[in-house]
């Protein structure tokens, strides 16, 4: 096996709670991550190296996050990855709180895992995705889990299989690093009970869930927009939205596709980036 094309699916956060900062200068987080099936394309391929990516923004040198991802493999591993072609067909807005760099850093590992036949166990191909990207040991399994400490922690949930999602990204876009400088400047903020609201996510009441549930970046990250694109929703019959990630993309919950669908239509009047999202069973998928 020479190639291998992935889809690489994008996350929403439907619970991000920021609780505090670690001695190593991370922040510890309690989340639950869902996938959703907005994704990149990722072909990875031996051939001369080389990465070529849609998104003429998106750097293709040692800063892209697939590179990354090429030399923790090669490091953990051992093996000369010199070879690595990757082309990235980019479709998840970028900084846009959606995981879209770690989504393509996890097909990355995934690719080259099958590659070269080196057969890696989830948890070790974790640990490898945690050096490299917060969000990557999620990316690599996906689906709905809860997240803890930096997000290396996983348990699966149920899936909330009844719902579509409207992502609407507004043009602005919000630093991660410049988000988390904010949280610890930021004194009193509010945090959710965890036990009540894993007790009804554990029995798949995502309804209860959401309404316990915040982003705790929503109480000092300003998005413009973020009020007008909530109010929108729930015109047109969300039954919850939030932000995802540090933002800026808002994401409102439907239980009904076409109102979903309309919601979609009458955003994208103002807001450029907006999809209609199913929840996706995993972070990565081999297509070929
Ligand atoms: P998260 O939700 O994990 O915080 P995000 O959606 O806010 O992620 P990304 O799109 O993953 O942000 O990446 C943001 C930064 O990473 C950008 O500055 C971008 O230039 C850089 N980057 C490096 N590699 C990639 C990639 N393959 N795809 C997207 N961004 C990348």
């Amino acid at each position: 096996m020479d190639k291998i094309i992935l889809r690489a699916n994008a996350k929403i956060n439907l619970l991000l709670d920021v609780t505090g900062k670690l001695p190593n200068g991370y922040h510890s987080l309690n989340m639950i991550m869902q996938s959703v099936d907005l994704a990149d394309v990722v072909t990875v391929e031996r051939g001369e190296r080389a990465l070529f990516c849609s998104d003429p923004a998106i750097p293709t040198d040692a800063r892209n996050i697939a590179w990354k991802a090429v030399e923790a493999f090669a490091a953990a591993t051992g093996i000369d990855c010199a070879d690595t072609r990757i082309t990235i067909e980019k479709h998840i807005p970028s900084a846009a709180g959606l995981a879209g760099g770690s989504a393509d850093g996890a097909a990355v590992l995934t690719a080259l895992d099958r590659l070269h036949g080196t057969a890696l166990s989830a948890d070790r191909l974790c640990r490898i995705g945690a050096s490299f990207g917060a969000d990557v040991p999620f990316c690599l399994t996906g689906g709905t889990r809860l997240a803890l400490n930096i997000g290396d922690v996983l348990a699966p949930l149920p899936p909330p299989e009844s719902f579509t999602f409207v992502l609407a990204k507004p043009a602005c876009s919000v630093s991660t690093k410049e988000a988390y400088d904010a949280f610890d400047q930021t004194a009193g903020v509010s945090h959710v009970d965890l036990t009540a609201l894993l007790f009804d996510a554990a029995k798949g009441d995502w309804e209860r869930v959401l309404c316990r549930t915040c982003n705790t970046f929503e109480q000092f990250v300003e998005v413009a927009d973020r009020v007008p694109i909530k109010s929108v929703m729930r015109r047109c019959g969300s039954v919850f939205s939030m932000m995802s990630g540090s933002g800026p993309t808002v994401f409102g919950v439907f239980r009904a596709r076409e109102n979903a669908e309309a919601c979609a239509e009458e955003l994208r009047r103002t807001i450029p980036d907006v999809f209609v999202c199913d929840p996706a069973p995993a972070g990565v998928c081999v297509l070929s």
